[in-house]
């Protein structure tokens, strides 16, 4: 499980000191489907990217499983908004580019490979470059690549931003169903509220000055499209 305890962040900037994120505490057990919310600037991606160990707090801890987060590991898989895969390798090679740094034996890399481009419904496209695919279908690569290391947890920062509406809708199904399947535990974060509430269990809600936890919501079930009641329940404040 997740845990961040007493987080801050400020980062230095010829206005002064700004403070990204103040006094941020959350706790995600194995399995949930957590999002977070949050208008822009309200250090939704500070957050993540404090989780994924990209970059330093100034104070305060994040524990994965009990162990201190100092930097990027292969108990936490990432997933960008822009689809980040290499242009030059193929779906494959992108997906068991992490096992390979890992120095996971090749026969093991390619039955892992196999193993996660069937679960996005991705396996005849192995062989195939980033750019012959959909973008709904080179998130799935990233996200095959990101499960493919066994993550303790996913984090998603945005992942469907750029995607159209129709695909987005698709991929959030995709998700969920994803999620039900393998009993993977994620957080998600999003600026879209309808999203968060279809998808998760639990939900933060950020507040942008400065940011901070403004409210947490259980949500009954996810994948409920009937939220609307729900909605105005939570954000007429
Ligand atoms: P969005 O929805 O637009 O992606 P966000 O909630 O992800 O926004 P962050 O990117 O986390 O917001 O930024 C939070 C605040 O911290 C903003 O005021 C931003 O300008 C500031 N910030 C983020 N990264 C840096 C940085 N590297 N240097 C200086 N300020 C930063
Ligand atoms: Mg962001």
């Amino acid at each position: 499980n997740l845990s961040v305890h007493s987080l801050y962040k400020h980062f230095k900037t010829k206005q002064g000191t700004l403070v990204a994120l103040q006094n941020i505490n959350l706790k995600i057990e194995q399995g949930e489907f957590v999002c977070a919310v949050g208008a822009s600037g309200s250090g939704k991606s500070t957050l993540l990217r404090l989780i994924a160990g990209l970059d330093t707090p100034t104070s305060g801890e994040i524990t994965v499983n009990g162990v201190s987060v100092t930097g990027p590991g292969a108990d936490r898989g990432m997933v960008f908004q822009k689809y980040t895969l290499y242009p030059w390798m193929s779906v494959a090679q992108n997906v068991g580019f992490g096992l390979k740094l890992q120095g996971v034996p090749t026969t093991k890399r390619r039955e892992q490979i196999a193993y996660y481009l069937d679960i996005v419904g991705l396996t005849q496209f192995a062989h195939a470059l980033p750019k012959e695919l959909s973008g709904g279908m080179q998130q799935r690569v990233a996200i095959a690549r990101a499960l493919a290391s066994q993550p303790r947890i996913l984090l998603m920062d945005e992942p469907f931003g750029a995607l159209d509406a129709q695909t987005k809708e698709k991929m959030q199904q995709f998700l969920l169903e994803l999620w039900q399947r393998t009993g993977t535990t994620i957080l998600m974060i999003t600026h879209d509220v309808e999203e968060a509430l279809f998808l998760s269990q639990r939900l933060y809600v950020m507040s942008s000055r400065p940011g901070t936890i403004k409210t947490e919501v259980n949500m009954d079930l996810p994948g409920d499209r009937t939220y609307h009641s729900k909605k105005h329940s939570i954000f007429q404040d």
